[in-house]
């Protein structure tokens, strides 16, 4: 599909979901050279008006704000925000119901996602929180050189089973040049197919998680791929999420593919949060999150690296004020040499992801999980653990809500994702604590760490 064509086909389908992406970014595109006075002005209207809403709107917030002796008005500056406890995972968890304000706008929807650690949450979003995400997005891609049409193929994870909407999707995305690669589970053949789909289809840009490049790479190299054979056939950028991009991991994917490689950050329930211009410097979304960072332990605020507190502005369907996120990052209102008033995040890390290695050599990514996490009700966090070959072991925390027969559906999700007549074991525990060094690991296989040593993949 011509770019011109592919992006209007995406306007006119946000249209008909009433979501106002492209009058978004076009504003976006002001805003991020306003001054910061302007700017803050902005921050500060949304503030209110959310604050506004969510006492007007949600019990919970209004509960929780007589209780805490807050009144809507009370909020004058950003720092104000600061009056508000905190938010945790569990509190949105037990309260979900209250917190919504359902006659927000349109499509108002219940959404599951495992956010940037191994618990499962659901929450909602609307058609305007989703404009503002996509328009960010989009606002982020183009700092780097790509516009909404152009090619991008996304290596990304899908379910094991597309329903009807998944399948419309699919089709849909050949309009509007999405492409689509299960880069959840891979082994070479499969990494071979990609690459030749790639030369041939002609993607841009590729957006997916580090961890799953840095895997390919390796394959590739075993099996005698040049993978900057991509460059001359149009690709001239890959965009990575979800992950800690470490240095190394960045410098051998750029090296390996011959194009720069630039991340983004965001979480489901808290929006986009930041994504690197062409300087590499990650810019936060002013215009629509509130930063803090706290100490995780005394949760008193912090200035240099603590955990990201995240208050969305634009998304008054759900409120989100003041939510822990568990990222421990570092901000900075530095100026950056593209000219933009945005200021900028550093992850710290904490979104190691690992794979599992199945009995027929199929690498997969620990995140594949997380359909089975969202596929059946009551997990709350999830961890699979593999000590050698053949045998993987299934660890969840569950609530009421978890089905008598939850086991042994998790473990045919597991089979039917894996294909392999691998021994799975499913263990009910009532927590899973995160590792000594305070990372969440979704996954621990011995097996995947073993192979990185020998650099065997194949
Ligand atoms: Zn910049």
């Amino acid at each position: 599909m011509i770019p011109f064509v592919a992006r209007n086909v995406f306007r006119l389908q946000e249209t008909f979901l009433g979501r106002p992406s492209f009058i978004i970014l076009n504003e976006l595109n002001k805003s991020q050279w306003w001054k910061k006075e302007e700017l803050e002005a902005l921050r500060l209207h949304r503030l209110k008006q959310l604050i506004h809403t969510a006492y007007d709107h949600t019990p919970f917030w209004r509960h929780l704000m007589d209780d805490s002796r807050i009144h809507p008005e009370d909020i004058r500056s950003l720092k104000d925000l600061t009056k508000f406890p905190l938010l945790e995972k569990l509190t949105l968890r037990e309260n979900r119901e209250q917190m919504v304000w359902k006659e927000e706008g349109k499509r108002i929807q219940l959404v599951r996602t495992s956010g940037s650690t191994n618990e499962a949450l659901e929450f909602y979003t609307s058609s305007s929180r989703e404009a503002h995400i996509n328009a960010a997005r989009m606002r982020g891609h183009e700092w780097v050189g790509v516009r909404r049409g152009e090619k991008e193929m996304y290596y990304w994870g899908s379910p094991v089973e597309l329903s009807k909407q998944d399948k419309i999707k699919r089709v849909r995305d050949l309009f509007i040049n999405d492409g689509l690669c299960n880069g959840f589970e891979l082994n070479c053949d499969r990494v071979r197919q990609y690459f030749e789909q790639w030369c041939s289809w002609k993607p841009k840009c590729l957006f997916g998680y580090p961890s799953t490049f840095v895997l390919t790479v390796n394959m590739c190299k075993e099996i005698g791929l040049d993978l900057t054979e991509l460059k001359f056939s149009g690709l001239q950028v890959i965009i990575t999420t979800s992950e800690m991009l470490s240095d190394v991991d960045r410098d051998i994917i750029s090296r390996s593919f011959g194009v720069p490689v630039y991340d983004s950050f965001g979480l489901r329930e808290g929006g986009l949060v930041g994504h690197e211009c062409a300087h590499h410097t990650m810019h936060c979304m002013d215009e629509q999150v509130i930063l803090e960072t706290i100490d995780p332990n005394t949760l008193e605020p912090v200035h240099g690296e603590g955990e990201l507190v995240v208050t969305n502005i634009v998304g008054p369907a759900f409120p989100i004020i003041r939510y822990r996120t568990g990222d421990i990052v570092t901000l900075s209102d530095q100026s950056c040499a593209c000219g933009r008033s945005l200021s900028s995040i550093n992850i710290s890390g904490g979104r190691a992801v690992e794979f599992i290695v199945t009995k027929e050599g199929k690498w997969v990514v620990g995140y594949s999980f997380i359909y089975i996490a969202r596929s059946v009700k009551g997990i709350v966090k999830f961890q699979v653990i593999q000590e050698k070959l053949g045998e993987i072991r299934v660890r969840l925390a569950v609530d009421d809500s978890f089905p008598a027969d939850g086991p042994d559906q998790v473990k045919s999700q597991v089979q039917k994702r894996l294909q392999s007549d691998d021994h799975i074991i499913v263990e009910l525990v009532d927590d899973i604590k995160p590792a000594p060094s305070g990372k969440y690991r979704p996954v621990i296989s011995k097996v995947a760490e073993e192979m990185f040593k020998t650099c065997s993949f194949c």
